[in-house]
């Protein structure tokens, strides 16, 4: 569903934050990339939808190579990917509604289609009745199950994770990892998360790569990588 050849990504400023990476994600399945800070994960995943211009190598996604796309395919493209943050990356001026309803705003999904769309998402996260909230109202969880919502409203078939449970505590991190399970199981969504924390990884993800200085060390099975005690 995910296929990185190769990947280079050298900033501006000279730091080779991508060093030819190469990532396979399966259709349905939950992939974690682990590492430590500084280790190109989140360069990684803003190649993998081309928020970051790799400066070689390809990214192909449901089988389209976006990194040849010009941009209206590529916008059009970025329709089927969807991205969660670790700060959410809500508009504080909308509603919860008016959040997850953006981005159905930008792709020109008629009104009333667009209100049917909204509620059944703020359902599917558990989130109905705080439609009309603002997300200053909101826990931190609440939060991430907006930001969730928003990011499925496209009906993506992959969901991008930046480091999503990271500012939660470890009660809500459970929930919001139990909520991508779900929706992992559910939907058949494919997901490629990122994070810093090896319990992440054990919680949910079926593969993993562990990075270092911008290179994939080791990847395979979680359960053939990682002892469980
Ligand atoms: P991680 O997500 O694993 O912490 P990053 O992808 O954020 O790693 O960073 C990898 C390397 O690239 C680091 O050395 C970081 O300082 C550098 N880097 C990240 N973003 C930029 C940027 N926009 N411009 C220049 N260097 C960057
Ligand atoms: P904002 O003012 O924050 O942009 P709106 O109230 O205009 O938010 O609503 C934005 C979108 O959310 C619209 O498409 C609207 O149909 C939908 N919407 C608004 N309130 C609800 C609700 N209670 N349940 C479901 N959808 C809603």
């Amino acid at each position: 569903m995910i296929h990185v050849s190769r990947l280079r990504k050298v900033y501006e400023t000279g730091v080779v934050a991508l060093d030819g990476v190469d990532l396979d994600v399966r259709e349905g399945e939950i992939f974690g990339v682990l590492g430590q800070s500084g280790a190109g994960k989140s360069t990684l995943l803003r190649c993998v939808n081309l928020l970051e211009r790799p400066t070689s190598g390809t990214v192909t996604v449901a089988g389209q190579e976006l990194t040849s796309l010009d941009l209206a395919a590529l916008r059009r493209a970025r329709q089927r990917i969807g991205m969660i943050h670790q700060h959410f990356a809500l508009l504080s001026s909308r509603t919860v509604a008016g959040n997850v309803a953006f981005p159905l705003e930008v792709a020109g999904v008629p009104r009333r289609e667009r209100a049917t769309r909204v509620a059944e998402l703020l359902d599917v996260v558990g989130l109905d009745g705080k439609a009309s909230s603002y997300p200053a109202q909101l826990s931190g969880g609440q939060k991430q199950r907006v930001g969730i919502a928003r990011a499925l409203a496209a009906h993506p078939k992959v969901l991008l994770s930046d480091e999503a449970t990271s500012a939660l505590d470890p009660g809500t991190t459970q929930s919001i990892l139990a909520l991508l399970k779900r929706l992992n199981a559910e939907l058949g969504l494919t997901i490629l998360l990122i994070t810093h924390e090896m319990h992440v990884i054990k919680a949910v993800c079926d593969s993993v790569a562990i990075m270092r200085e911008g290179k994939v060390a080791e990847a395979g099975r979680v359960a053939d990588l990682i002892a469980t005690p």
